[in-house]
């Protein structure tokens, strides 16, 4: 069974987005649950966390089809050490809101090493490899002290693939890999992959073949076990850009037969495949259109 929804809108309390899930068709959606664009938050209050759990069961969703998103000023791998500091204590703070609101997840962009190297170094690429694995390190040891300070906590720290647009890391499977292998409890991870991000970062998806080939190089890299949930998206930019720009579903690079692909695909069961595409008022229109794609 696939689990189709969209990231859809907390405002007025975390408790009305499986409100606002419900509305438009959905079987999993993700959520901020807080506003993303500022560090501090009120944490949430006992009223909210409580009407969260009852419209949530009202919707039927299953706590692990919802796939909360963290707040986008994070970067676990910062190289200021105050920066760095500031990005840890607002991503416990976020795994603390999740299991408060009894979730399972909590998906986040690895991090930045903001590092400028000019392209006319001759030893460009070994800097900016340097720099790369630098801040992997940085970015696990973030997850390994995050764990710790949420212990018994159950709830997973998803990595989303991204496109490796300016200086973010998670472009490469091997990135997310390197992520899993340092991270000590590794029951605790898992990762998320976008499609927008996996395309624009140069693994294709618009043919059966190239779908396949795709999905086995994950397999290879990271592996199926990791799989917590997709983003569901099309690309206005083209194959391989490392631009991260996302489109309503079958108007973009990729088009509607790597949905198909997707929505037949056994091993992509029982996750959240959430929609981030770029005009909501689409969404109930997309989930039913990705649901028709299954033969
Ligand atoms: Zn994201
Ligand atoms: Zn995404």
């Amino acid at each position: 069974m696939k689990y189709v929804g969209a990231h859809v809108s907390a405002s007025g309390g975390v408790e009305n987005a499986p409100l606002n899930a419900m509305e438009i068709g959905a079987k999993a959606f993700a959520l901020f649950t807080k506003n993303q664009r500022q560090w501090r938050a009120k944490p949430l209050s006992e009223k909210s966390i409580k009407a969260f759990k009852e419209n949530l069961a009202a919707s039927g969703i299953a706590p692990k089809h919802v796939l909360p998103h963290d707040s986008y000023l994070i970067n676990l791998g910062h190289p200021d050490p105050v920066k760095l500091e500031q990005s840890r204590e607002a991503f416990i703070d976020e795994l603390v809101r999740c299991e408060q609101l009894g979730l399972e997840k909590l998906n986040f962009h690895p991090g930045s090493h903001l590092v400028k190297i000019p392209k006319k170094d001759p030893e460009y690429e070994e800097k900016l490899r340097d720099a790369e694995l630098h801040c992997l390190d940085v970015i696990a040891e973030s997850m390994n002290i995050a764990i710790e300070a949420t212990k018994g906590s159950k709830v997973k720290l998803v990595i989303e693939n991204t496109a490796g647009q300016g200086t973010n890391l998670g472009y490469r499977f091997e990135h997310l890999a390197h992520l899993i292998e340092k991270t000590e409890e590794k029951s605790r991870v898992g990762v998320c992959l976008d499609t927008c991000h996996t395309f624009t970062a140069g693994y294709d998806l618009r043919t059966k073949e190239a779908y396949e080939e795709t999905m086995a190089t994950f397999d290879r890299i990271v592996g199926f076990d990791y799989l917590e949930g997709m983003h569901i998206n099309d690309s206005k930019p083209k194959l391989g850009s490392r631009v991260d720009r996302h489109h309503s579903l079958g108007m973009g690079e990729i088009g509607w037969d790597a949905f198909g692909f997707i929505m037949n695909d056994p091993r992509l069961e029982d996750i959240p495949l959430i929609l981030e595409t770029i005009d909501e008022s689409l969404w109930p229109q997309e989930i039913e259109a990705l649901y028709r794609l299954q033969a």
